[in-house]
């Protein structure tokens, strides 16, 4: 498995006359990051956005509710409020770095523990709660049982998509696989004109991926303001490789 990078890269293609991102060519661990997100909790998403100003909608709400609410009067025994607010982040293929960006836990600890009743019995039920009770044999199902995790494949590069191919990600975040054709396709329907192209190579990290997370929820043009946006305010760590025409 290869060692998996502190940041992601993604080349953009700008429009600079326009001020917008056309698409951004990028590879295999972009993109699982980006898919990775469609697998985050809702609380994650919340919790994440909170320290950003301007969450949308009232989910922020419902959270903090939670929060505010005593434990131990008003939730239910069997439950925390932490299992509300800091659910079990979504199983990780590879644990690769970029993916656990968005993730609560640095590394999964949480070991599930599931529990059967008396040894002879023959109905074959479990729980994760102790001090159920078996439907069989109404005996207390306080036996512990070890749960054994799936094998990892080892041949396996980790993550979503496969690594050999490039891929396009557009300013909405549609996400193909690079095309020549499309490219040049796009550049017509954009209407761009080839001088007022410009290549940036600009890194994602931690700040670029929650304001990535939050443009996505309420923009069509999520990769021009996570990373053209400098002019309004909060500036976004972008590190100029290159920049040049494209010709
Ligand atoms: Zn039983």
């Amino acid at each position: 498995m290869a060692q998996p990078k502190a940041l992601l890269t993604l080349k953009l293609l700008i429009d600079t006359k326009g001020k917008r991102v056309i698409f951004a060519e990028t590879d295999k661990d972009c993109v699982d990051f980006l898919f990775h997100i469609l697998s985050l909790p809702v609380a994650t998403v919340i919790s994440l956005l909170k320290k950003q100003q301007g969450i949308m909608g009232s989910l922020a709400n419902l959270y903090e509710s939670i929060e505010n609410l005593n434990e131990t009067y008003y939730i239910q025994p069997n439950h925390t409020k932490a299992t509300l607010l800091k659910p079990t982040p979504p199983p990780n293929p590879g644990y690769s770095a970029p993916l656990m960006l968005l993730n609560h836990a640095p590394a999964p600890t949480h070991q599930k523990m599931f529990y059967k009743c008396r040894y002879n019995c023959s109905a074959s039920y479990v729980s994760e709660d102790p001090k159920a009770v078996c439907p069989g044999c109404s005996s207390t199902m306080s036996r512990n049982m070890s749960y054994v995790a799936p094998q990892q494949e080892g041949s396996g590069e980790g993550g979503y998509v496969k690594g050999v191919v490039t891929y396009m990600v557009f300013d909405d975040l549609v996400v193909t696989p690079l095309s020549v054709t499309s490219s040049l396709t796009l550049l017509n329907r954009f209407n761009v004109e080839e001088s007022a192209l410009e290549e940036k190579v600009v890194n994602l990290g931690m700040d670029q991926a929650i304001k990535l997370l939050k443009a996505s929820l309420q923009s069509k043009t999520v990769l021009t303001d996570v990373f053209l946006e400098d002019a309004v305010g909060c500036k976004p760590k972008v590190e100029e490789t290159y920049a040049g025409s494209l010709d």
